[in-house]
């Protein structure tokens, strides 16, 4: 059974779908059983200049559901390969996701891409689908991490198909239409370096530039600019992600955008206490993926990204991985340049040198002893920055009191020689450390009311938390406390 066809409810341009035929293979959703709205991101919606109100029709629940293939779509599966915990796959690609088409909004050009849509010419054994918990997953960490203000693809909108999808036990089925400033990844390169076609990545190379960094393609050597700023914007990305606390838990080279959004929200998780090897994804027996490894497995995938790329970067072979070596050695110091920036702030002050990161770095190291909350440790630290007595709330957060109290103090004296308001101070910290983030309790409720009961109130209070996490909101409260104990704690590849 094929997808009818309907009047979509905005234009479509498919840059990617004029791509070779080797790029990607035409897919088209399966109709589903029974179409319902979950939400529609209408925040997002404005953004990418669509009406929200258009996009909760029926006509737009069943595209969003699969069920109707809108004019203007080309609905393709995109080909990809990618090293999946250390071990090479020359054949990955869109198993259970499927590109709708790119729309042109005030902010560029988006994918709008189906998640869970049935299956695609690269299922392999897979069913193409995807279960309510996964998806509800992937709508609110993706949209928490957009409101921190970290480049990630967005969650347009969720439905539910009517359709049970069996994992050990049958769930109810549902669809995620995700948007993203591409779906081109490390691993979208790595498949055609794989098959030695040269010419084929010299075409996908200059696409990603057209498409993500256009600045670039007037330079010298364009390819190499190309590999420096995905390093560049990696190095960013990762940081950011260390200094809110989230674990990626999958950053296979296939799940790495070369835009430097955040992507692939299986497994992905935020650290209650601090503990750098943190790791909650069940399959990542090793810890490879842990916490404080981020920065290191991302500068692994982008010498997997240079070595895609050495064909293209010099005639003379050994030129050419002369120069992505010295791209890729620009990696630590642009992470930890990055790193350090952010951490600093969120104690407060503001010129990256030695003696702070060091005094930075010593909270992190009480914070870990002392198994604080990492969230609301440096919360309540910006009123502690106006006012001393305050710090009766951040200290209550360790088991290790008398540590902190001598961090605290160390802290404070540093603060005063600073020539800034207390007030002053606060304000810039509670900009960067957020009250609300989508904590693992909170995020198993919402999944749980929506799958076992039908009840989605709990979904849509969570996300309307998250939208503002610098923000305190009274009515959330509960939403920005210490987290019950969750030891143990596993995630799920989402399959
Ligand atoms: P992920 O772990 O989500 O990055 O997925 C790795 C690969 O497995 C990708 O190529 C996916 O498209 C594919 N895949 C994951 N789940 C399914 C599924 N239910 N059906 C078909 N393919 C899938
Ligand atoms: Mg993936």
């Amino acid at each position: 059974m094929t997808a009818s066809v309907s009047t979509a409810p905005f234009p479509f341009d498919n840059s990617y779908a004029r791509l070779p035929g080797g790029f990607y293979a035409p897919a088209v959703p399966t109709p589903v059983a029974a179409p319902a709205l979950i939400k529609v991101n209408a925040a997002l919606a404005e953004e990418l200049g669509l009406d929200p109100q258009a996009l909760a029709s029926p006509e737009a629940v069943e595209m969003f559901a699969g069920s109707r293939v809108p004019d203007g779509a080309e609905p393709i599966a995109l080909a990809y390969a990618g090293h999946q915990f250390g071990q090479f796959v020359p054949q990955l690609g869109d198993g259970r996701a499927i590109l709708l088409g790119e729309v042109v909004g005030r902010n560029g050009r988006r994918d709008i891409q189906l998640k869970g849509s049935g299956p695609t010419p690269f299922s392999r054994r897979g069913d193409g689908r995807a279960g309510l918990g996964p998806v509800l997953r992937e709508y609110i960490v993706s949209e928490a991490m957009a409101a921190l203000g970290i480049p990630t693809t967005r969650a347009l909108a969720a439905v539910t198909t009517g359709e049970p999808v069996w994992r050990e036990r049958a769930l109810p089925g549902a669809v995620l239409a995700r948007v993203a400033a591409s779906h081109i990844r490390i691993g979208t390169f790595q498949f055609f370096a794989a098959r030695r076609d040269t010419p084929a990545l010299r075409q996908l190379a200059d696409y990603t530039i057209a498409r993500h960094y256009p600045d670039l393609a007037g330079a010298a050597r364009p390819h190499l600019a190309l590999l420096e700023a995905v390093i560049g914007r990696q190095a960013e990305l990762v940081a950011r992600w260390l200094n809110v606390g989230f674990i990626h838990g999958v950053m296979n080279t296939d799940n790495m955008s070369v835009s430097g959004e955040t992507i692939d929200y299986g497994p992905c998780a935020f650290m209650d206490a601090y503990d750098p090897e943190t790791v909650f994804s069940s399959i990542d027996q090793m810890g490879r993926y842990a916490y404080a490894n981020q920065p290191d497995i991302a500068h692994w995938n982008l010498a997997r990204f240079a070595e895609c790329l050495v064909p293209l970067l010099d005639d003379d072979k050994e030129a050419a991985v002369a120069a992505a070596n010295a791209a890729l050695s620009a990696f630590p110091a642009r992470f930890k340049g990055a790193y350090r920036a952010g951490l600093l702030a969120k104690i407060g002050l503001d010129d990256v040198n030695e003696e702070d990161v060091a005094l930075a770095l010593d909270l992190l190291a009480v914070m870990a002893a002392g198994k604080a909350d990492f969230t609301l440790t440096f919360r309540r630290l910006g009123p502690a920055a106006e006012d001393a007595a305050a710090l009766e709330g951040v200290r209550d957060l360790f088991l290790d009191r008398e540590a902190f109290d001598a961090w605290a103090d160390r802290w404070r004296a540093r603060l005063a020689t600073g020539g800034r308001e207390g007030a002053q101070v606060r304000a810039g910290m509670d900009r960067v450390n957020p009250l609300f983030i989508p904590r693992n309790h909170l995020v198993e409720w919402a999944i749980t009311a929506a799958t076992e009961d039908g009840d989605f109130a709990p979904f849509e209070a969570l996300t309307a938390a998250l939208a503002h996490p610098y923000e305190e909101q009274p009515r959330f409260a509960p939403y920005a406390g210490l987290p019950p104990q969750m030891e143990g704690y596993r995630t799920f590849c989402g399959t």
